[in-house]
């Protein structure tokens, strides 16, 4: 049997950081229901437009928004947080692999990069996680 490759340990580093989480329409849609607001006013409460594209605010703590003690928003989260750490950059470097065990606990060093790519891409492709459109954002990888 495989090693798990990652596991969330819930230590919050990834939701840290302004301007990371961008919100396609997809993601705005997800999220608005989950909140019972409208897509308009989730776009107005919770989102900054940078380099085109939507973004979810931070707090003054740099945090997520909706990050208390976790995820705040977790039936609702954005694909670019449910994609994490299967980034485009982290499957295809392994490098970039080895860096982001410091940051992601989570991510078990003994799985090896090539069982992280193999899952990774499985676990993207079993929950819809792949890059479908040009809106969607450059850390998802597409179907290959
Ligand atoms: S940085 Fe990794 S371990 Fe920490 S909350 Fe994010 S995914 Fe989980
Ligand atoms: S939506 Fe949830 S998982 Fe995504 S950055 Fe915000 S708190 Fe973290």
């Amino acid at each position: 049997m495989s090693v798990e490759a990652f596991e969330c340990q819930m230590c919050g580093h990834c939701c840290h950081g302004e301007g990371g989480i961008v919100m396609t329409e997809k993601d705005q849609k997800r999220l608005a229901e989950f909140l019972e607001i409208s897509v308009d006013e989730l776009i107005e409460k919770y989102t900054e437009k940078r380099g085109g594209k939507l973004h979810l605010i931070t707090k003054e703590d740099k945090y997520c928004f909706f990050f208390k003690e976790g995820c705040g928003v977790h039936p609702g989260r954005p694909d670019i947080c449910r994609a994490w750490p299967y980034f485009r950059g982290n499957l295809i470097d392994e490098m970039s692999w080895e860096m982001i065990q410091d940051y992601c606990p989570g991510v078990n060093p003994k799985a090896g990069h090539a069982e992280f790519v193999r899952q990774g891409k499985l676990y993207l492709r079993d929950e819809d996680l792949l890059r479908y459109d040009p809106d969607s954002p450059n850390a998802l990888i597409s179907d290959d």
